[in-house]
This record gives C-alpha cells, structure tokens and sequence, in this order.
C-alpha cells in the first residue's frame, strides 16, 4: 500500500440533493481511504412527478454507504422538512446508525418511525439547541439558524484535519418570531478560529437582496384577513409554524376561530405544541365541527397549497371535503410559493376554486403574504464575511444553481470552490480540494409501499402503458399445438377509426397472431414461452402498420 494511503484524509460526499433540490443526503469521512468513520447528515426525499406515474416519493440511493454501515457512527438530522428527514424511516434499515436531532425535529421523527413499525429498534438521541455531538473523530456543534420551520440547525463539523460549516437550510430572518435569530456569534467564533470548508444552501442565489421575515409577513397578513367578508382559507406549508402561528393570530384578531383542515396540519401543530409553540393561542376547531360556525367567525388553515391530488385543499376545490365548503364571496388566500415543478397541478386547483365563485388571493397580486425560507444574495454573502472558509461547496440546488454558488464565492475572494454533482467524493484536507473518486449515487422509487430501482420494470411497463396503450392475446392449444380455441385479442387504450371499427382491427391482429403460431415448426410449438414470444412480435409488427405505436403486448398460451 502506498504511503498517502495511510494517511487521514477529510472527504466530503453528497448523495442526494446536489443536482436537484430535495433528497439531501450528505456523508462526510474521516481517515484512511481504507478505513473511514463517516457520518450522515440528513436523510430526505424528493416527490414524483408527471414523468413518474404512481410513485409519490422518491429516495436516494444509499448502495455506496450500506457496505460500510458498521463504520456510519450517526445520521444527524438538520431539520424537520421531508427533503431532509424523509427517508429515515425506509432505510434506516439499511443503515442501522443511531439518530441525533433537536426536539422538535425528533417528535416527527418519533412519529415516522412509529408508523413504520421501526421506533422500538431506533435509538433518537435529542440534542438540545446548540448542544454538542461527540461521534469518533467528528465533534459536532449546533448552531442556531433561521429557515421556515422550527429549530433549523446549522453544523460546526470540527475534525483534526479542520471544521466544516455545514449550513443545512437557513436565511437571515431578524424577527423569525419563533425561536432564536441567527447565532451569528458563533458562526463569527468558527470564522476567527478558521473555517475550512463551507457546504452551503444555494436555493436563492439567482436572488438579489434578502429574503424578507416572517415578521413582515404577520403584518401584512393581520390587516389583509381582518378586511375579508365570508369563509377564509388559508393554504401554507404545514411546517411552517411561525406561519401558521401568524395566521392563527390574524384570525383571532378578526374575530374568527381557526380550524386545522389537513392530516400535515394537525401533526406539525402537536409537534410545535410538544415544544411549547403556540401555547396561548385558543384551541383549534376540529374539521367535523367547523359547520358549526358562521362563514365569517372561522378560518380554514389548509394543506394542498403545491395542488397536491389528495390534501385538504384539492378536495375543497373538487366539494369532496366532508366539512369543509368554499363558494362564491368566500376567499382562499395562497401563503405560499410555487415549488418548480407543481405549476399545473397549482393551476388547475385555482381554477376549480375560481369556478366555485372563490376569490384567490396570492403573493403575485398580494405581495408580502409570503417569504421564503432560502438565503438571498446579500444573505449569502453576509455568511461568507462571518464565516471566512477556505473552501465553499455548494449544495441544495439544481447544477446552474451550484455552479452560479460557486461563481459568486469567487466573487467574494473565497479561495478555492468546489462543485460536486451527487456521488463526487471531494477530499476536503490534506492538500487542495478536490474530487477523489466517484460512487454510484441512484435513486429509489417508493412504488405502491415498495422500494424499487429507479428503473425497476414495473414503472417503465407503466409508463410505456400509459403512452402506447396494451393489447392482450390469449391462445387456447391442445398438447400438440393445434389451436382449440382464439387467438382472442382485446386492446386498451388504443384508438379506433370510424371506418375502420374496433372489431375489424381486433380480427386482423387474431389474423396475424394465428400466422405467427403457423409458422412455428415441430418442436417450437411444445414450448409456450416460444409461441408466446412469436405471437407478441407479430402484433407488435401489426400495431407499428396500424397506429404507428408499440403498444404492451401481453400474449398467454392456455393448454387443454
Ligand atoms: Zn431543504
Ligand atoms: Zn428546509
């Protein structure tokens, strides 16, 4: 074994959520390249879209870290938004690592698990804000940071070969209204002791300017909803609080009662509850009782504000809601922004809520009744002046957000940037950064409750389903291959010409298929996979003649 073998190194490892936003799932290891400790940091997931019919959530793939899951000391988790806890509870199993969080982020942890069976064999180690995690080589410090959920934590990941700043998810909000501002202290501390690396959320960075606060967002919503007549409902991210909490607090102030409409809603208002947020406000009224109010003396706080299929909202939109019923004069209020991607589904919910005689208030026409969570430039750039690394390593992005990351560090005199793509190992120290090795970075499919390959043959037969319809054969033969009965075909999905009906089509493919079976010699004809296979290339042939498409084809040989 060569010498530099055997030396420590420090590397850096994403998995997840650095070529696209979501599934962040970031390991960093310590020691020879034969025998590194690692740890995990965030363990999230990303959703299904159009493109992947029937799978909702997606996972990375943890192939490369499931060999060393003996020498994975911890998986630290930031904060509580799916993109960053999601997957725990599917590959927990894989990893086996004990867990480590803060409160609020640990009681929805507690719940994933229970759901998933898993809570009995799971160790939650609740660290407390700004606590501190011993794992082998790395000690770990919290750092308080703002975002758009409860208790964002950045990590100070001090190794003897240098500290890495690890951000997670967080903005500069001066008045989060829950919890405590940017521990801009500390992150100044790391600064004058030296910061190695930074590993930074780049969400934002095409943004000029800040964020914006919460606080501004209370102050435009109290007026806006004190000036409203009829029924009110508010959509948000369910895991923002401070925004739930800002809305609730606008309803009081108009004389209206808040009811959580929304499973989301009503699991992250226990998890703020558990950690004393939201105490002094009254009671939520439960969904079933909300008819028991006037229109104007309640407020809806709904889920479903990306268009989601299944939330509180789209079943409001669609008059499906058991209790809840919006219509002409009542309004519906978006605190929220359009994730990319969910611009359809946002769209065709509005307008069914339109239909209904629904007046939508969004941020486009009602600036201010949304912030996000995500540094801006000006943020980003106060970091970098706190923190001063050596080395900037963007994370949290799509490639032209890294890369415009890594351009503005530039900017800012950070000496060295790094880009990695998901699977890119980067050797932090010794030495200049660099990417050192490559490992498979995949991802999973949650289909149906099942993890499959991100290619697995169940999604690509549906999708090539959903595009080019089926047909379906059936053959009854005696044991020698005569046919007694058939060749049957039925066809899904497939259209039919006025002069040319379905049935005449269906008899020309029957036609093809007992050719297909003629001119199968002797032994061939004992074989069903044999006839099978011939009869589905035939019809194959025939459907490309017909439609100009290659629908499934699904053939089955009966013997009697
Ligand atoms: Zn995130
Ligand atoms: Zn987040």
């Amino acid at each position: 074994m060569a010498k530099s073998d055997k030396a420590d190194e420090l590397v850096f490892l994403p998995l997840g959520g650095s070529n696209e936003i979501g599934m962040n799932f970031n390991l960093y290891g310590f020691g020879p390249a034969h025998d590194r400790r690692w740890i995990v940091v965030d363990l999230g997931v990303t959703f299904g879209d159009q493109t992947t019919p029937g799978v909702e959530i997606i996972l990375p793939d943890p192939e490369f870290i499931e060999e060393y899951a003996d020498r994975v000391l911890g998986i630290v988790l930031t904060h509580a938004h799916e993109d960053h806890i999601g997957a725990v509870a599917w590959l927990w199993p894989r990893l086996k690592a004990p867990l480590y969080a803060t409160p609020f982020t640990a009681f929805l942890l507690r719940e994933k698990l229970r759901e998933a069976d898993l809570l009995d064999e799971v160790t939650i180690h609740e660290v407390p804000l700004g606590g501190t995690i011993e794992l082998g080589p790395f000690s770990l410090e919290l750092i308080t940071l703002t975002h758009s959920i409860p208790e964002p934590n950045g990590l100070a990941i001090r190794t003897p070969l240098g500290t890495v700043l690890h951000t997670g998810d967080w903005k500069i909000d001066p008045d989060p209204l829950l919890g405590g501002v940017t521990d801009e202290g500390a992150i100044r501390r790391l600064g004058d002791a030296g910061v190695l690396a930074m590993v930074c959320d780049s969400t934002n960075v095409f943004v000029d300017g800040h964020a914006g606060s919460e606080a501004e967002v209370r102050a435009t919503l109290i007026p806006l909803i004190a000036g409203l007549k009829g029924g009110v409902a508010v959509a948000c991210f369910a895991s923002n609080v401070a925004r739930m909490d800002s809305i609730a607090r606008a309803a009081v102030a108009a004389g209206r009662r808040v009811c959580l409409v929304g499973r989301s809603m009503i699991r992250m208002a226990a998890a703020a509850r558990s950690v004393g947020l939201m105490e002094d406000l009254p009671p939520f009224i439960p969904d079933n009782e909300a008819k028991d109010f006037p229109p104007d003396k309640i407020l809806y706080l709904c889920t479903g504000s990306q268009g989601e299929p299944r939330a509180a909202l789209a079943r409001i939109a669609d008059g499906t809601h058991p209790f809840v019923k919006l219509g002409a004069g009542d309004h519906c209020i978006f605190s929220s922004r359009i994730i990319p991607g969910n611009e359809i589904p946002i769209r065709n919910l509005q307008n069914k809520l339109a239909d209904r005689g629904v007046r939508l208030v969004t941020e486009r026409d009602h600036p201010g009744i949304h912030v996000s969570g995500h540094p801006c430039r000006d943020e980003l750039a106060e970091m970098y002046r706190w923190a001063r690394p050596q080395i900037s390593v963007p994370t949290h992005g799509e490639r032209r957000h890294l890369l415009e990351h890594a351009a503005f560090a530039r900017d800012l005199q950070v000496p060295q940037q790094v880009t990695p793509r998901n699977g890119d190992m980067v050797r932090l120290a010794p030495g200049r950064a660099e990417i050192v090795d490559e490992v498979p970075a995949g991802r999973l499919y949650v289909d149906a409750g099942v993890v499959t390959p991100e290619n697995g043959d169940a999604l690509k037969e549906r999708r090539h389903a959903a595009y080019n319809g089926m047909i379906a054969v059936s053959v009854a033969l005696d044991g020698r291959g005569r046919i007694v009965s058939g060749p049957q075909v039925r066809a899904l999905g497939l259209p039919t010409h006025e002069d040319d009906p379905l049935e005449d089509v269906l008899d020309e493919l029957a036609e093809e298929a007992e050719q297909a079976l003629s001119k199968l010699k002797g032994d061939a004809r004992e074989f069903d996979a044999e006839i099978e296979t011939a009869i589905s290339r035939a019809i194959r042939r025939a459907s490309q003649r017909i439609w100009g498409r290659r629908p499934v084809v699904e053939t089955t040989v009966l013997r009697l």
